[in-house]
């Protein structure tokens, strides 16, 4: 007999409303693992304490969310590559004694690109330039797009990532790579040789489901696939209007459901079934759910 359950985590702040518990311990019961996910309400000035818990028990591994994504990095002993080009950890796995920090927002929302499309050699339109917006710029840039153009509506962050992905970023990729920063006044128009369109701004997030993201919409074109992060309701405004258009589309349920399996394949080797992690989640957000942008990992 063996009652002592591996444990994993996520701690962030609100945290009562996060779903995340829900889609890994779907996972973790398919894959007959007998590990627990917990969500715990962690204040920033309690984050160190918390992360010396989770050593002392022998966590395997740990999500962090707002506001800790940054403030986390102090209380590791290693970053993954992408992980330290960000500036941000939303995933910690237990290697021994070592805590690594790593970040799977970005390689959760490729592997639901690469669902779809070969990022290799690709244009594409990011917009928003916060924590989500860098993630899937830095992923997207290593997993081969050609040029980046980051949209947003504060200027300076806008210019700062576009420069994060020229200078930083741009060092680590074997293909020819740039970012630019484009001015967002009015209307978006989308270039007609773009290939992915990216909303990554909390434009369309539950409670303001019907906002819309400002775009000329008959900028889109068919042969554009447009990606939404918005997981809660994931059918936004900008996925309904790209799919009318003929768009293929990737909404904000599929990132969230990757960067689980990719944090469940860091902690225990095993491969999810995001079949079942996005039915459990499915479940959830079927009903009318509450969330902020503490509602993810
Ligand atoms: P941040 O607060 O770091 O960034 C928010 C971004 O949205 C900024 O670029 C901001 O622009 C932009 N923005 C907000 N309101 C507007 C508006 N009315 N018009 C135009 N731009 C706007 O948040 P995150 O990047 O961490 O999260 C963004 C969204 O991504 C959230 O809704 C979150 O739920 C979702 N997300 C989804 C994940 C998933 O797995 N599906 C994973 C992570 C996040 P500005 O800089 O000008 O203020």
């Amino acid at each position: 007999m063996n009652f002592k359950q591996p444990l994993t985590a996520v701690f962030g702040q609100p945290v009562a409303e996060n779903p995340t518990q829900v889609m890994m311990e779907a996972a973790y019961r398919h894959h007959n693992l007998d590990w627990r996910y917990l969500t715990i309400e962690v204040a920033p000035a309690d984050l160190a304490d918390a992360v010396q818990g989770a050593r002392a028990m022998g966590f395997a591994g740990f999500n962090c969310t707002l506001p800790h994504k940054v403030a986390v990095i102090e209380q590791l002993d290693e970053l993954g590559t992408s992980a330290s080009l960000m500036g941000a950890v939303n995933c910690v796995v237990r290697k021994g004694q070592r805590l690594i920090g790593e970040n799977t927002d970005g390689k959760g929302f490729v592997r639901s690109l690469c669902e779809k499309v070969d990022p290799h050699a690709k244009r594409v339109v990011i917009f928003g330039a916060g924590g989500a917006a860098r993630a899937i710029g830095v992923e997207t840039a290593l997993a081969g797009a050609a040029d980046i153009t980051i949209v947003n509506r504060h200027e300076g962050r806008g210019r700062e990532l576009a420069d994060l992905l020229n200078n930083r970023v741009s060092a680590q990729c074997r293909h020819s790579f740039q970012a630019s920063f484009a001015a967002w006044k009015g209307d978006f128009f989308i270039s007609p040789d773009t290939d992915i369109v990216i909303n990554a701004t909390s434009v369309g997030l539950f409670p303001d489901a019907d906002a819309r993201l400002p775009v000329e919409l008959d900028s889109l074109r068919p042969n554009m696939l447009v990606a939404d992060v918005i997981p809660n309701p994931p059918r936004t405004r900008l996925i309904r209007d790209s799919s009318d258009k003929g768009c293929p589309v990737i909404d904000g349920l599929e990132m969230l459901v990757n960067q689980g399996v990719i944090g469940i394949r860091y902690w225990s080797g095993v491969d999810a079934d995001p079949s079942v992690m996005r039915g459990a989640l499915e479940n959830v957000f079927g009903k009318p759910h509450g969330s902020g942008t503490s509602a993810v990992p």
